[in-house]
């Protein structure tokens, strides 16, 4: 009797046994091809790689390789980088977003790997640069081959998530390691300058960096060499103009300008320089150049003048120079050798509203705003008029744009934006600085307002520092 007992309860609990192994089974499954397919497409692009053997890199990473090549180079040193850029991501992102943009690309690396050479090197440039190490001897006509295969494979419709089909344009910039490059750095601005230079002749075009490159370039490369001559001479120079506190009439900082020197021309404001430096890579050099020379001077007049102690001077960073990977590093060590607060040191920033959508530049903000300097918006208009886009952003000053303080004098409607925007920053404690006051008028048409702080040819032009007793 106990054993037909027992031999019926294991039956039943047999069955159920195993109908629950089935489940427990199915369930594992399912999870396990789930992971399998996910695993499979991530590690995709890794695993073409490792059979192509081509390895990643950054930006960082490819730098520092290639300051490496130049060390231990020798007669048997051969290698080449190709630089790559694919036209209007920005708008592609705000079109199709981050993560469409980020397939794009990986389908492009994947593509890429599969034509460049056995052993290369890709990396991730900029938002919108790729650059491949090819340890190769190649000559003129393998450089050609090597450009003109990786744009007709970038070429090569891409599927979108949609489905729909898309097709690149792209520009490319090649040079091998020779003479012409004799370091690190002016093999990366001679890539830069060769990219450059591709995207002059139009779209899907790619220059190979030469010697004959470099002299029969246009305007703006005869342009970049005179740069070249300019750094190597010191003609770049810091102008300040004084920023004042309205209502008690003080000055409580100076904002620095670039100027340049130049033997011939005169001195020339940053509107005719800046773009060609931002084109070549040397922007990065002259914003850790103002940064030095902006805070030497602020140490040698608080030293002279310690009473002058809490004016706060300020620089100003473009979006380019923000999408340097190392300029928030760059800055730290050039600070750790200035015994300046931080909060005394301003960083003015334009295009604010791009600063979500690239990632070197949040960080190096975010970087910059964490050792403590105060952080401007700078050129604040009517595009950037809606308090939404000052939602959730960490920011010192708002420094609103003399077109918009133009026209609010005569078109009621900004007037009350001004006003409003004044009344938000009491509430969120950040100060607004009106730019370029240049008469009585406009300084008690702001007064009236209540604008905390203004700047203009009214209070004092950007001269040398010695003309403010800097
Ligand atoms: P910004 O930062 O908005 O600088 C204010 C510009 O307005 C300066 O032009 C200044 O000379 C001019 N300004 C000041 N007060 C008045 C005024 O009352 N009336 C008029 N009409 N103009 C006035 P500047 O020096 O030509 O600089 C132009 C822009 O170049 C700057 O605009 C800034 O965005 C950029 N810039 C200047 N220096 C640097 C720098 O070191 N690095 C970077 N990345 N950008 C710089
Ligand atoms: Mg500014
Ligand atoms: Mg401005």
């Amino acid at each position: 009797m106990n054993t037909l007992i027992l031999a019926d309860y294991q039956l039943n609990l047999d069955t159920s046994v195993y109908i629950l192994l089935l489940v427990v089974f199915l369930a594992i499954s399912c999870v396990a091809i789930f992971f399998l397919i996910r695993g499979i497409k991530r590690d995709r692009n890794r695993l073409i790689a490792e059979k192509y053997k081509i390895a990643q890199l950054d930006r960082i990473g490819l730098e520092d390789m290639l300051k490496h090549k130049y060390e231990i180079a020798n007669e048997d040193t051969h290698f080449c980088v190709l630089l790559l850029q694919v036209h209007e991501v920005e708008k592609m992102k705000l079109s199709l977003g981050q993560k469409q943009v980020e397939k794009i690309f990986a389908v492009l690396k994947e593509r890429l790997t599969r034509v460049i050479p056995r052993g290369s090197k890709i990396c991730d440039y900029a938002p919108d640069m790729l650059a491949i190490y090819m340890e190769e001897d190649l000559d003129n006509i393998g450089l050609q081959t090597v450009a003109t295969v990786c744009i007709t494979e970038c070429n090569k419709p891409v599927t979108l998530i949609s489905r729909a089909k898309m097709t690149l344009a792209v520009n490319v910039g090649i040079l091998a390691y020779n003479e012409f490059s004799p370091d690190a750095m002016s093999f990366v601005q001679n890539m830069e300058l060769a990219l450059v230079t591709a995207f002059k002749s139009g779209v899907n075009k790619y220059a190979i960096y030469s010697e004959e490159l470099a002299e029969t370039q246009t305007e703006a490369y005869r342009q970049y060499q005179e740069i070249r001559t300019a750094i190597a001479e010191n003609q770049f120079v810091l102008y300040y103009q004084p920023i004042y506190d309205i209502a008690a009439n003080r000055i409580m900082g100076y904002e620095s300008l670039v100027r340049w020197q130049h033997p011939d021309l005169g001195l020339l404001t940053p509107d005719k320089f800046l773009p060609v430096m931002e084109q070549t890579g040397d922007i990065n050099w002259i914003g850790v150049w103002a940064f030095d020379n902006m805070l030497a001077m602020q140490s040698k007049h608080i030293k002279e003048h310690p009473d002058h102690s809490n004016l706060i001077f300020s620089l100003n960073l473009s979006p380019k120079q923000l999408m340097w990977p190392h300029l928030a590093e760059e800055f730290r060590k050039i600070y750790k050798r200035y015994r300046i607060p931080a909060e005394n040191i301003c960083m003015e920033i334009v295009e604010f509203s791009i600063f979500d959508k690239v990632e070197e530049v949040s960080s190096n903000i975010l970087k910059l705003s964490q050792m403590g300097f105060k952080i401007a918006i700078d050129d604040f208009g009517m595009e950037m008029s809606s308090l939404k886009l000052l939602e959730d952003r960490k920011f010192d000053w708002v420094k609103l744009d003399r077109s918009f303080i133009d026209k609010a004098q005569d078109d009621f409607l900004i007037g009350g934006v001004i006003e409003t925007l004044i009344g938000y920053s009491k509430k969120n404690g950040f100060a607004v600085v009106a730019e370029g006051i240049e008469d009585e008028v406009t300084l008690n048409y702001l007064k009236g307002l209540g604008i905390t702080y203004g700047q203009g040819y009214y209070y004092g032009r950007p001269q040398p520092p010695e003309n403010y007793n800097l």
